[in-house]
């Protein structure tokens, strides 16, 4: 390779006099090349003219062109200890300044957002998108919720030394070489082979922009779905719990949904960002029936990894309503959803104990249930419906019907988020009779700020991770 075939390779790509170019490299790539880096940089420069300005990366593993960039006279180190680069030409103090002081350390402000501001452009030379670090700049730009942030101590160059830390730093797998076909679909990456180095040349300016789009519209749009790449399982979570954080309510979930055996639940929760769990059935036993000290170890394991017993729900009314009260409370657990239809000795007797006290609806029409309702509260002031539109459509109602008839309005503590035909087959949300998506949408209206239950009680079919794509899929079509 000669330095005039790079030139001609990179010309071919549009890169002309004035331009400005951030190169990310392999040397290797490119086979022998005659006058070793020196060469390669002096292509660069003698493409782009005095009026242009070369750049490139200073962290992660230092290439040769790096140093060689970097021992130019007149080169510019960008002043921040994360995402430094090296510049040489015209703007290069211009695109570096004050890159220390921006809020991330490759959005806006730093030398990767001007330069595509400025009509720059991505080289990438024998590496791929992976090396691209101006995609860090975008995520960044989204708030993606799953990046996380770095803190180092940095003498300026005004010699002040601070300990900064820099938001939305990047994390681990990312699925960069994806972005490869859409920006070349966009018209916005040329590419081209010099010597056996295939080099991309990317309009940053274009790349912001898609990617940008892509993010708003999947801020999930950079992980890879790997099922098997807990990097992106991990990602994915801290955006779905990031999307629930922003509603009114609390969102929990059925233990039998979530799956069988404690670790299982926790493992199924944190993969779908769920951070609130309902104890109904714990190894195929109701929960209600486990001895204490089963109980206990099943919600101390739970809170280890961050989840939070929302209730436990019991099916039928216990035997010994003082040893049930006072097991519950010994695990910690603050609330309890009985069935409307048992008797009020379990009821008073967790209340007695401090524990709040909650009911469902099963086997009652919305009339029976009211007047239940109304009879518990003579007894416990402060409790509420959990009101689960499956055990209505079973009782011959329609649920939202009985939602807007103000029956259950001001008492409703828990919505349990289920749907079933009304010969009892449980089905996927929105795809039975309980009008699930209408119950969804007017309690968000009063930012009901309650529970919502996945399952809510019932065996479902399908798993933790669908069900919850599946109701945020309703969310957003509201
Ligand atoms: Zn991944």
């Amino acid at each position: 390779m000669t330095k005039q075939e790079i030139i001609n390779g990179l010309r071919s790509l549009g890169l002309k006099e004035g331009d400005l170019v951030l190169l990310h490299s392999s040397l290797y790539s490119l086979g022998h090349v005659e006058g070793g880096p020196d060469a390669v940089i002096d292509a660069f420069l003698e493409t782009i003219g005095s009026e242009g300005t070369l750049l490139v990366p200073v962290f992660g593993d230092l290439g040769i062109l790096t140093t060689t960039l970097k021992n130019r006279p007149g080169a510019v180190v960008s002043p921040c200890p994360v995402g430094t680069v090296a510049a040489l030409g015209k703007d290069a103090g211009e695109l570096c300044r004050d890159h220390w002081k921006p809020v991330s350390c490759h959005g806006e402000g730093t030398p990767f957002k001007r330069l595509a501001d400025k009509g720059g452009y991505v080289c990438l030379m024998g590496v791929d998108q992976d090396r691209n670090t101006s995609l860090h700049g975008i995520e960044a730009e989204l708030r993606l919720a799953y990046l996380g942030s770095t803190t180092r101590e940095y003498t300026t160059p005004e010699g002040e030394t601070i300990n900064k830390t820099w938001k939305y730093y990047p994390g681990p797998h990312r699925d960069f070489i994806a972005l490869d076909h859409q920006l070349k679909a966009r018209g916005a990456m040329k590419q081209t082979r010099i010597g056996n180095s295939q080099v991309r040349l990317i309009d940053a300016k274009g790349m912001w922009e898609c990617g940008m789009e892509l993010g708003a519209a999947d801020p999930a749009f950079i992980l890879c779905d790997n099922p098997g790449c807990k990097d992106c399982v991990r990602q994915r979570a801290a955006l779905m719990s990031d999307f629930f954080s922003k509603e009114d309510f609390k969102l929990t979930v059925s233990s039998r949904l979530a799956g069988r055996y404690v670790p299982e639940m926790v493992e199924k929760c944190k993969a779908a960002g769920v951070k609130f769990i309902e104890l109904d059935f714990v190894q195929g036993v109701p929960a209600a029936s486990m001895p204490a000290d089963k109980l206990t170890a099943a919600v101390a394991e739970l809170a280890a990894d961050g989840i939070e017993v929302s209730a436990l729900r019991a099916f039928a009314a216990p035997d010994k309503c003082e040893d049930f009260a006072a097991k519950v409370k010994a695990a910690g657990i603050a609330r309890v959803i009985l069935p409307l239809s048992a008797s009020g000795e379990a009821a008073a007797a967790c209340a007695a104990a401090g524990i709040a006290v909650d009911f469902f609806n099963a086997n009652l029409t919305s009339k029976a249930a009211n007047a239940a309702l109304a009879r518990r509260k003579e007894k416990i002031a402060d409790c509420g419906i959990c009101f689960n539109p499956a055990n209505f459509v079973m009782a011959g109602e329609r649920a939202f019907t009985i939602y807007r008839s103000g029956r259950f309005i001001k008492t409703m503590r828990q919505l349990d988020i289920n749907d079933i035909l009304p010969d009892g087959t449980v089905t996927e949300l929105a795809r039975g009779g309980a009008e699930i998506k209408e119950m969804i949408s007017i309690a968000r209206c009063a930012s009901f700020a309650g529970f919502m239950c996945l399952a809510g009680g019932i065996k479902v079919s399908q798993d933790l991770k669908s069900m919850v794509a599946d109701f945020r899929r309703l969310i957003e079509n509201m």
